[in-house]
């Protein structure tokens, strides 16, 4: 049975050293997130995470759900009661405002507690990570009304939220969508079609769930510009806050997959179901990118999560399996073998999870801290700094941290051999797990398209060069720094890299469109690195520093950081190079073959 521990001092020193979070007590909501106030709500949540989620996890994947005859689901023996602790433990509502019953805290800490939650349990977490999606567009979208009736029963948890995109001919191309919108007379419509791949389009946990489905008023232009925004309640409220007649919304059926089986991921029939419009007609692709937008940030923390969880798992067994001799002599001359952990293909496989998962968490805490300044700081350009970063990143960290977060799960696996692929150790679990988040919420090609073709040239590149601004800065502030040229030299190399590939797009891209498409998972995992590495030095530095005033009893913790920041620089990030390499040498040879050929 695996187990899972949050890496809670690893968080607090992103928090408080890294990051330096109480720098930021003037924006609403951070002085009530002190540093103590921070490390007991996370201790809590880790406490939740470790006792009570981590044994549903294997349970909840064995069992999975059950869609009885009359359309509703059950979720697996323990949710329930699991998901009730959420409710009471106001989980889902720790940054949304207080008007609305929130804790109004920062979303890092939000962010954080998603990350345990999705390591304890990722099939469950996502019941409540839809519902904060959902309540961030109802926030930015919804009219008085509707922020009224819907919000507080969605922040306390006791009515949750989906996102009904995917029809069964159109996933990436929403342009395609058919569920039709038809206005009725009282300004409600009636919802009629079908949406597939829903997650957590029916349960037993809440007593309403509340959807956003997209859908084309009758009579729209047709492809994307005639799409728009619709809340659905499964039931509808009445004037007085209570649940009144069921919607005509139902689970037709469970869809069978490979992973996260105590998510129920169901095909939704609307048949002629009330919804109410939310944003403007015709826009509501543009509100649903903020639900998109949110759950993007949140997959890519899933990927991260589920590496964590599997390393750890891996660690454990690496210190305990007994094979073979080191090769440099016997360690564990009492035993009839030593443990793995002394082999170094077994030492890089780990050093190459454990240093994604750190940076990766870094990069994730930095973004968290961008949305902070976004929806809270009062300085205009502030706020356009902190969109511009979140908007850069979003594709990034969607994309390189499941696409490595995957890669890391499989290599976790590795280290138990043939027990990776039984059951009993719960590792082909993780790997079944992990595969999906590189595939929802966009798959990972089309986050690296959005990053080339929409993000890179928007605003004339102005994130793009903020980006590298910040990088170069450090670099050239630590650059003469000794200890730090182990870290520096290898990002300045890695940066030259993505600069190099940037130009590359500038001059070949414009004139044949194929060479960005061919370049952009590349360029995706270029800038991913980069970004990486950047967070690499920036705990290094603060290592440095800490150890250099005696480490307070973290020298341990701060040596170890050192050193796997090395391996990254070492070991990891000259992969930039490749990528740069195969991004340079175009389409030609992708796309010359006719597609009868293969
Ligand atoms: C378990 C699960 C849960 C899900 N939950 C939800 C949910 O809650 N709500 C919801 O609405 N949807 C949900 N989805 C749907 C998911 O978001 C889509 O599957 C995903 O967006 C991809 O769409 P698709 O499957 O139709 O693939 P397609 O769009 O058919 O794409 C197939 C492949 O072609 C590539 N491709 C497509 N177009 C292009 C292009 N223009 N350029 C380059 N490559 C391209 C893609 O990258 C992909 O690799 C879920 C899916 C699963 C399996």
């Amino acid at each position: 049975m695996p187990s899972y521990k949050a890496p809670f001092d690893d968080v607090l020193f992103l928090l408080n050293d890294v990051f330096r979070v109480e720098r930021y007590a003037n924006l609403p909501g951070f002085a009530d997130a002190s540093p103590d106030i921070v490390e007991a709500i996370l201790g809590e949540a880790a406490k939740f995470c470790e006792d009570v989620l981590t044994p549903l996890n294997r349970s909840g994947d064995v069992e999975g759900c059950t869609r009885h005859g009359d359309g509703s689901v059950t979720t697996p023996k323990g949710y329930k009661e699991a998901y009730r602790q959420i409710v009471e433990g106001g989980w889902v509502g720790i940054s949304a405002p207080d008007e609305f019953g929130g804790q109004g805290l920062p979303m890092f800490m939000t962010q954080q507690v998603n990350e345990f939650l999705s390591s304890a349990n990722l099939a469950f977490a996502m019941y409540s990570g839809l519902t904060q999606g959902a309540i961030a567009a109802i926030l930015a979208h919804g009219t008085p009304e509707q922020k009224a009736t819907y919000l507080p029963k969605m922040v306390s948890g006791e009515w949750t939220g989906t996102m009904n995109l995917t029809e069964p001919h159109c996933g990436t191309d929403l342009g395609l969508i058919r569920t039709k919108a038809a206005k009725q007379a009282d300004g409600s419509y009636k919802i009629s079609g079908t949406k597939i791949f829903i997650s957590a389009g029916e349960h037993d946990l809440s007593e309403n769930i509340i959807h956003l489905v997209l859908a084309r008023i009758e009579g729209a232009p047709e492809g994307t510009k005639g799409i728009s925004l619709f809340i659905v309640p499964k039931l509808l409220p009445n004037t007085d806050g209570s649940l009144g007649a069921r919607n005509a919304v139902a689970c037709g059926s469970l869809e069978e997959k490979m992973g996260i089986h105590g998510n129920a991921t169901c095909v939704m029939n609307y048949d002629g179901a009330t919804g109410w419009l939310i944003a403007e007609e015709n826009r509501g692709l543009h509100a649903m990118f903020t639900m998109m937008n949110e759950a993007r940030l949140a997959v890519g923390l899933q990927g991260l999560a589920i590496s964590e969880v599997a390393y750890q798992n891996a660690v454990a067994y690496a210190k305990e399996r007994l094979q073979g001799r080191a090769i440099s002599g016997t360690k564990a001359k009492d035993k009839p073998a030593d443990p793995i952990i002394v082999h170094p293909d077994v030492r890089r496989t780990l050093m190459t999870i454990k240093s994604f998962n750190e940076a990766g968490r870094a990069l994730v805490v930095w973004t968290a801290l961008a949305s902070d300044l976004h929806h809270r700081s009062e300085d205009d350009k502030t706020r356009q700094a902190a969109e511009d970063h979140m908007s850069l990143l979003t594709p990034v960290i969607k994309g390189v941290l499941t696409d490595t977060g995957f890669a890391s799960t499989v290599m976790a696996q590795q280290m138990f051999g043939g027990h990776g692929y039984i059951a009993e150790h719960g590792m082909e679990q993780f790997v079944r797990d992990a595969r999906i988040t590189m595939m929802y919420e966009g798959a990972n090609g089309i986050q690296a398209l959005d990053l080339v073709g929409r993000k890179l040239p928007r605003d004339g590149g102005r994130a793009l060069q903020a980006f590298f601004a910040e990088v170069q800065g450090f670099i050239k502030e630590q650059g003469a720094n000794d200890t730090m040229k182990v870290y520096v030299e290898p990002l300045g190399k890695a940066l030259g890299h993505l600069q190099q590939a940037t130009m590359w797009f500038m001059q070949n891209a414009m004139a044949k469109p194929d060479n960005a498409g061919a370049g952009s998972t590349d360029y995706m995992h270029l800038f991913g690195l980069v970004a990486l590495g950047y967070m690499w030095c920036r705990m290094a530095a603060v290592a440095h520093e800490k150890l250099k005033a005696g480490a307070n009893g973290s020298a341990e913790r701060m040596n170890a950081k050192l050193v796997t920041g090395r391996f990254f620089m070492e070991r990891v990030l000259p992969e930039t190079g490749a990528h740069l390499a195969r991004i340079q040498s175009g389409a030609a040879s992708m796309m010359e073959l006719p597609a009868e050929a293969f």
